[in-house]
């Protein structure tokens, strides 16, 4: 964000997301996308919930939590049964009520994600579905009580959901499973005023892309197609985010919202 921008996005501060209460998961370090969409939605006013995978991540994100004022800060792997419901336990004994929930966590097992969809194990793709995908419901499901007045739910995705993004690989379909997961939670939960959205960023160097071959040629790829010409950051993610969870989007739910600076509408 340049000066000007960040400027305007603190004068919204006020109005915007002040007194709301986000749920963040997926923070690995600063170049996170998780920590650009904790940051904006800050900067908007909301307080923010931050989780680590492991004690290997803790001294990475325990100093952004600290910049952020969080409240709670507690350890959560989602495949290890407990640890999402002892977030929202702290969630519920701290704050009584959540307004934002956001999903920004995917893995696969390396032999598998850098291998052949057609020679993907059953395993490795239960393992990528469970944590990239199935946890997201997990959380909606533990999110649902806590929002008695309505809320959002977030999650990212890629177009590799939609096209063939070579090297992509079974996240593909992972991703595709978890923005059709985002449509039925929409409809399933839209009558508690429960909004449920995908994000697809543009590539951003972080560390879960780092497990992605080649994937410094769909950063050049997206700098050299994208309509608007420029790689996209982590704080375009978050601000389109925290806009998600706005009464500006109040009667949008269920979408998938590129953010790539329309590379997705190339040929
Ligand atoms: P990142 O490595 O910073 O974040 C991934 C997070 O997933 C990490 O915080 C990691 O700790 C967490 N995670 C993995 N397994 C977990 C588990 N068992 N329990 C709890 N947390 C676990 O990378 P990122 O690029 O910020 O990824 C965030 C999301 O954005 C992912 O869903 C990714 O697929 C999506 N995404 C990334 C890009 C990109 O180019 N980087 C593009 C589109 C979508």
């Amino acid at each position: 964000m340049n000066a000007t921008e960040d400027r305007a996005v603190s004068e919204l501060q006020p109005i915007v997301l002040k007194g709301k209460r986000a749920l963040v998961l997926g923070i690995a370090n600063e170049h996170s996308i998780a920590y650009g969409c904790a940051r904006v939605f800050r900067r908007l006013g909301a307080e923010v919930a931050i989780t680590y995978a492991n004690e290997k991540s803790r001294a990475y994100v325990e100093p952004l939590a600290k910049e952020l004022g969080a409240p709670i800060f507690r350890q959560c792997d989602v495949s290890k049964p407990g640890d999402l419901e002892a977030v929202f336990e702290d969630v519920k004994s701290t704050w009584g009520s959540l307004d934002i929930a956001l999903h920004s966590i995917a893995f696969a097992p390396k032999d598998d994600l850098q291998g052949r969809v057609v020679d993907s194990s059953a395993v490795g793709f239960g393992i990528a579905m469970d944590i990239s995908c199935h946890s997201f419901i997990r959380m909606a499901r533990l999110a649902e009580p806590l929002m008695p007045n309505g809320g959002t739910l977030l999650c990212m995705s890629y177009n590799g959901a939609n096209k063939v993004v070579p090297n992509y690989n079974l996240m593909g379909p992972v991703k595709a499973a978890l923005e059709s997961a985002v449509r039925y939670l929409a409809f399933e939960l839209g009558d508690k005023q429960i909004r449920v959205h995908a994000i697809s960023p543009g590539p951003l160097k972080t560390r879960a892309a780092s497990g992605i071959k080649d994937f410094d040629l769909l950063l050049n790829e997206a700098s050299e197609r994208a309509p608007i010409g420029e790689l996209v950051d982590i704080d375009d993610v978050g601000l389109t985010t925290a806009f998600l969870t706005t009464p500006f989007a109040r009667r949008l739910t269920g979408t998938v919202t590129y953010v790539d600076g329309g590379l997705s509408i190339m040929a």
